[in-house]
């Protein structure tokens, strides 16, 4: 990988071996502190070439990917998005015109009411606070029952699509598109990725912070306006680039 000069912006490239396949990259950057939300575009790109190489695995094994165009069918569940994700998301509803801006808070206030009368906030963010992954596939079901709808999805698609959370862009399913309705997850198989970007976020995320947490669910991004806001930490783009090639590679 060739490094950028001092006080310059500079592309640097390398090529990565995810799954059977290549993949270059190139990124633009200076070596002025960025923090992690900055590099989001590019977290993006990666996530979506690794989709890429998952779905032409699924296609060799004889399995199609079942997700289509207006089927937002999965766009009731608990989604995690990491801190970095969800200042970008804060900042994308608050650049809204102010009558679209209005739409959008109510759906998240009415969620958070839902989740809240339903006894399952504060299992929720306790499940994210200790991290617990069986407590939190138990929210997960609770929460898709309750068929909330994410206060993006309109006509059954995503209205923010190009800046979607990197969780949202890993889940594709290969089953039967029948079985997205279920409150059972077993009848639904998820297409394997060969690598998985979320997760190196919400770590990069939490290691970067000190507020403890990497993730937080989409629907608290409203109500977590102000720690999302602190704690923005920030380091040498190169010094984070390399931190995410460090972390893809031991993942
Ligand atoms: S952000 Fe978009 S893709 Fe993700 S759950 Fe919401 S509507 Fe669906």
């Amino acid at each position: 990988m060739s490094e950028p000069d001092q006080s310059t912006t500079e592309s640097i490239s390398a090529e990565l071996r995810i799954g059977s396949e290549n993949i270059r990259f190139s990124v633009e950057i200076t070596n002025e502190p960025v923090h992690i939300h900055d590099l989001l575009p590019f977290f993006q790109r990666i996530t979506d070439k690794v989709i890429e190489i998952g779905i032409k695995e699924a296609e060799r094994q004889g399995k199609c990917i079942s997700c289509k165009k207006g089927c937002g069918a999965c766009c009731s569940q608990l989604v995690p998005v990491s801190r970095a994700e969800g200042y970008r998301l804060l900042n994308l509803i608050e650049s809204m015109p102010a009558d679209r801006q209005q739409v959008i808070r109510e759906r998240f206030a009415h969620n958070i009411n839902a989740l809240k009368e339903a006894g399952i906030l504060q299992m929720m963010e306790q499940a994210v606070n200790n991290n617990d992954r069986k407590q939190l596939r138990e929210v997960g079901v609770n929460y898709f029952k309750l068929n909330l709808p994410c206060p993006f999805l309109e006509d059954q698609s995503c209205s923010i699509h190009r800046d979607r959370p990197l969780s949202c862009r890993e889940f594709l399913v290969t089953s039967d598109p029948v079985h997205c309705a279920d409150t059972n997850p077993e009848t639904v198989e998820s297409l394997s990725l060969p690598k998985r970007i979320s997760p190196i976020i919400y770590k990069m995320s939490r290691d970067l912070n000190e507020a403890g947490r990497g993730y937080l669910p989409l629907i608290q991004v409203l109500d977590s306006a102000e720690a999302l806001s602190s704690h923005q930490a920030s380091e040498p783009a190169i010094d984070l680039i390399k931190q995410f090639l460090q972390n893809l590679t031991q993942a």
